[in-house]
């Protein structure tokens, strides 16, 4: 069994770069969020596949488009409030507990890494976060439950209540930017981790394709646990194209058998 001895291996020097790393930065996409029952949204199938995604630019300008917003929204909570964090988002939290994370940078917007009780601060929600509404004019930030609780859409969107803005999920929409300050944020972390670990993401949009050579170029190493291959995969140093509850299962227990 040459294929098994030879993971077992690459799971061994995983390991030991985990214990001499001081300063890990996780990097996670969708593939870290399956196990929980959070679909892709992005992918085949996916919601915003079957349907139109609402712009930016027509939430602002468009009240049907607007109330279309809200009302996939509103369907999609019921599934992102029910959702529990996997191993996955606990293997980041063991090693915050250890002192060894120094931030978590994520594609995702389910809120899972919040919930498996890392600290905000560390998080960089590069694509903006479920757990939150926010207004687009003042930035009056509630919690999403406070608004989905008894959200009667018939009744006309969320309008901010400080300034009347519009209200809407702190999540970055098709045709928006991602925060400056939050790339900042990335970039500063990539630049000063001894250990960069992704997962669950397949490395091909920006800034997800920019912050691993960054590391790498800093000197730190690289891990990728991602199902399918990567573009950077022959840059990293460690690479399991494995469902993470599988690696998860190798590395605690390390052996197949
Ligand atoms: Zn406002």
């Amino acid at each position: 069994m040459m294929e098994h001895t030879d993971i077992n291996s690459s799971i061994d020097a995983f390991k030991s770069a985990v214990d001499k790393s001081r300063k890990i930065v996780g990097f996670t996409g969708a593939g870290i969020s399956t196990e929980s029952g959070i679909p892709d949204y992005r992918s085949k199938g996916g919601i915003w596949d079957k349907f139109q995604p609402v712009y930016f630019e027509e939430f602002v300008s468009d009240e049907k488009k607007r109330l279309l917003y809200w009302q996939r929204k509103q369907e999609l909570w019921k599934d992102l409030s029910n959702a529990t964090p996997n191993t996955g988002h606990m293997f980041f939290k063991e090693l915050y507990d250890e002192s060894k994370l120094t931030g978590l940078i994520t594609q995702n917007i389910d809120g899972l890494h919040e919930k498996s009780g890392l600290v905000k601060e560390i998080i960089i929600n590069l694509h903006g976060t479920s757990l939150e509404v926010a207004c687009i004019d003042c930035e009056f930030t509630v919690p999403s439950e406070d608004v989905f609780e008894g959200l009667n859409l018939e009744e006309g969107v969320p309008i901010c209540q400080k300034c009347n803005g519009l209200m809407k999920p702190a999540t970055i929409s098709f045709g928006q930017q991602l925060r400056m300050e939050d790339l900042d944020k990335a970039n500063e972390l990539a630049n000063s981790c001894d250990l960069m670990i992704v997962i669950g993401s397949t490395l091909v949009v920006q800034p997800a394709s920019s912050l691993p050579p960054i590391a790498k170029e800093n000197g730190a190493h690289l891990a990728i646990i991602t199902l399918s291959e990567t573009p950077l995969d022959s840059c990293a140093d460690f690479v399991f194209h494995l469902k993470v509850e599988d690696f998860l299962r190798l590395l605690s227990h390390n052996s197949l058998l």
